[in-house]
């Protein structure tokens, strides 16, 4: 993954998980793009329940609409069923009879430019369920909506698990909003040259984004052994390795929080790292998972 914190590109803040009136959510498309656009966020997905808005008689706003939809069907090891939000499609895609989570993943990813697992934690998803599927480019981190309705929004141990496992795959924060204490919860900030819809669907598959519901991170490199982050004021910032307790937090430094800058160490052996920070009201930013040998690469390249 080229480091989207370095090169050239502005930051777009956007929300990819939404459900309407054409769904169960409580706004029209028209009233949710509204209150969006009201909250300054750059780009927008409507992910109603198995369809996919139409956008052409709704007023944007500034708004940049990508289109979407979230669908459920597959099951998991407990028989649940699992969700998948796919964005960049005309439609939603038939799905296989088959209850079959990865064969319905890998139908819905032929059919859209990306698709992610939603709710990890509140659907009670195992690694096992995660670890045969192909086609999808993450999973949602953190969902506002599931952290309000039962405290099971965030979902960093499975996404490890998949990193330690070598899976490449990207972590979201969305609202999946259904009703008004839902919206602007949890966004992605995307690194892209414009703010189009073609250019923000590339950078998301290309995980040029990070995920956050509070702090903003402006700045991550690896030097040497270190990492060094640079993000809104914080109460904690931790390199997290995909390993047997890899990783190095602000909270065994004997200096203070709040930190805005700090260098942290970091195995440049060790298996892919991200970074997290943590604000005073605990709200949290995740970035994509680094990788040692592109980490590597672009610092023999400087
Ligand atoms: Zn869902
Ligand atoms: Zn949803």
């Amino acid at each position: 993954m080229p480091n989207p914190f370095s090169g050239d590109g502005d930051w777009y803040k956007g929300n990819l998980h939404t459900h309407t009136t054409v769904s169960d959510g409580e706004l029209s498309p028209q009233e949710t793009i509204r209150t969006y656009a009201e909250g300054d966020y750059d780009f927008l997905a409507l992910t109603d329940h198995r369809v996919v808005v139409d956008y052409d008689d709704l007023d944007p706003h500034g708004v940049t609409l990508l289109t979407g939809c979230e669908l459920d069907g597959g099951r998991g090891e407990l028989g649940q069923d699992l969700h998948v939000v796919a964005l960049g499609l005309d439609a939603a895609p038939q799905l296989p009879d088959s209850s079959d989570f990865a064969e319905m993943v890998v139908a819905i990813s032929g059919e859209c430019e990306l698709c992610f697992v939603t709710h990890p934690f509140w659907s009670l998803i195992e690694a096992s369920d995660l670890l045969g599927l192909q086609g999808h480019v993450g999973i949602e981190v953190y969902n506002a909506t599931c952290q309000h309705d039962c405290g099971r929004g965030s979902a960093e141990m499975v996404w490890d698990i998949l990193l330690a496992h070598g899976q490449r795959l990207w972590g979201f924060a969305v609202d999946d909003a259904h009703c008004s204490e839902d919206y602007c919860q949890g966004w992605v900030w995307v690194r892209s040259a414009e703010n189009s819809v073609a250019a923000i669907l590339e950078a998301l598959k290309e995980g040029h984004f990070y995920a956050s519901n509070g702090p903003r991170i402006y700045d991550v490199a690896v030097e040497g052994e270190q990492v060094w982050v640079r993000c809104s004021p914080c109460r904690q910032i931790a390199v997290v390795e995909a390993n047997l307790g890899g990783g190095f937090s602000t909270d065994r430094l004997a200096a203070q929080p709040p930190f805005e800058e700090i260098r942290l160490p970091y195995h440049l052996a060790a298996r892919p790292f991200r970074v997290e920070v943590v604000d005073d009201q605990g709200h949290k930013a995740w970035t994509n998972p680094f990788f040692p040998d592109e980490v590597a690469s672009q610092a023999s390249m400087e």
